[in-house]
């Protein structure tokens, strides 16, 4: 698991400033989805041969009631399941009120958390840091997240604990078979469907991890063929029937999509598409893992709630268009075997290995069906495809003045591909290359 740092300030001091710069990178490559922006609080990044991810905490301001309070909640638990902790004051504004806090809420979580002073740009540096000595949360550490200073040594030192490792490569283990996660928000049915899953024997049969956040696992057979169930929330949960309400936890669910092969990701029809879906879902986007949509609680519904179902994920889902539908009622077990040909399809196509001659071929058709349009009067030439990497599924294309290529070009390439090599189930990825 890519270790995790939480970014925790108040409003201003450079949150998401800072966050933009440590997941810059992955901006280089193209997602098949062109089109798709919305406010990302979380991001990976890497820096030598380490990867991580970062949350931008942004709830706390230190003085919150109401709905700030359950953000504020939400970021305090973040806070409790980060590796490292960078928490950001504001050198111009000084110490302030809120800072202290803020610096009260983190006092137990003080061996992972380092005290940043941003925007020290233009500052002579060691009085604007006097007074951050005060908030006794050990040596402040100078930045200015806007021009990147200091940026990079900071978190080298934070990863210095940490081992290198791939950034999101989905576990190479498979002699167990395709590792299943199962997310969602809290009560959209995730323990009902893994009981479902598993049948219902075999959910007492496990050992308590280690940490809360070393995942569960659960080999399980169906039709003579393995697989294995990865931690999900629900089956620990039953563990302990007066936990109540579950915490929606960011962080674990990123967890448990990194170490699956194929994450289910449970929808409930009763209550609709809410904002926190397309969150979820765009974190499974981002990190290319193969993906079957789940829509729950299928039973009993009346004809026109369902109408209104469909077209809420038509109208909202287009991004994930690639993954396989499913209507489902885990309570009574309604088209739960269903999802099984959907997994192993979609870890098939994650998995898929094609010659660039087919890669190449297809690329070719694709332009002489449709040209790249012309750039200052010089046509885009596109040569050749080769497969650049597998889960997800990286197509590197090659040619002339491909920074110019449209997005509706792009849009066109990668749907031809997809549907020429019947790839269902996990995104693609694509990389345009100018040059030789
Ligand atoms: P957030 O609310 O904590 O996410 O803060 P933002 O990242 O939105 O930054 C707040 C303001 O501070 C913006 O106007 C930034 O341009 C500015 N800012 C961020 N980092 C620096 C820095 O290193 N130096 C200076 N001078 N300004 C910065
Ligand atoms: P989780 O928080 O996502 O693990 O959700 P649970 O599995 O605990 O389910 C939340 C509630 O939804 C429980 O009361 C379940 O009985 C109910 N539920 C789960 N699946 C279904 C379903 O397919 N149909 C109906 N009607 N209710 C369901």
């Amino acid at each position: 698991m890519n270790p995790v740092i939480a970014l925790v300030g108040r409003p201003n001091v450079g949150k998401s400033t800072l966050f933009n710069r440590l997941t810059r990178s992955r901006d280089a490559l193209v997602a098949d989805f062109p089109g798709l922006t919305r406010d990302r609080k979380y991001g990976n990044g890497a820096l030598g041969d380490k990867t991580y991810t970062v949350i931008d905490t942004g709830g706390i301001s230190g003085d919150e009631d109401g709905i700030d309070a359950a953000m504020a909640e939400q970021s305090l638990l973040a806070i409790d399941e980060a590796d490292i902790v960078l928490f950001m004051v504001d050198a111009r504004a000084g110490l302030i009120a809120a800072d202290e806090a803020i610096a009260n809420h983190l006092r137990v979580n003080q061996k992972k958390t380092w005290l940043v002073v941003n925007k020290t740009d233009g500052l002579e540096e060691h009085s604007a840091m006097a007074d951050f000595w005060q908030l006794g949360l050990g040596d402040p550490h100078s930045i200015a997240a806007a021009h990147g200073r200091n940026v990079t040594a900071l978190i080298d030192e934070v990863l210095a604990p940490f081992p290198e490792r791939e950034e999101n490569a989905a576990p190479a283990d498979i002699s167990n078979g395709i590792r299943i996660g199962v997310i969602g928000r809290p009560n959209v049915g995730k323990s009902t469907l893994v009981n479902r899953l598993l049948g219902e024997e075999r959910v007492v049969v496990f050992d308590e991890a280690g940490t809360t956040r070393d995942a569960i696992e659960i080999p399980f057979e169906r039709r003579g063929k393995p697989y294995v169930l990865v931690d999900t929330a629900g089956v620990r949960r039953r563990k302990n029937v007066r936990e109540i309400a579950e915490k929606f936890s960011i962080i674990k669910t990123l967890d448990a999509i990194k170490e699956c092969h194929v994450a289910i990701m449970v929808l409930d029809a009763r209550s609709g598409l809410v904002e926190q879906d397309l969150h979820l879902l765009d974190y499974v986007l981002t990190s290319g893992r193969a993906l079957v949509l789940a829509v729950n609680k299928w039973d009993g519904l009346e004809a026109e709630a369902k109408d209104k179902m469909r077209a809420e994920i038509k109208r909202r889902l287009g991004f994930a268009d690639y993954a396989e539908l499913h209507f489902i009622s885990a309570l009574h077990g309604t088209a739960v075997g269903d999802l099984y040909p959907s997994i192993d399809r979609a870890f098939a196509s994650a998995n898929s290995h094609w010659s660039t001659n087919r890669l190449t071929s297809i690329l070719q058709d694709a332009v002489s069906e449709h040209q790249p349009p012309l750039v200052h009067g010089r046509r885009i030439k596109l040569r050749m495809a080769h497969q650049g990497g597998s889960n997800p599924p990286i197509i590197v294309v090659h040619g002339n003045q491909t920074a110019s290529l449209p997005d509706a070009y792009k849009r066109y390439l990668t749907n031809t591909f997809r549907k020429v090599l019947k790839v269902r189930g996990t995104p693609m990825r694509f990389e345009f290359r100018s040059g030789k």
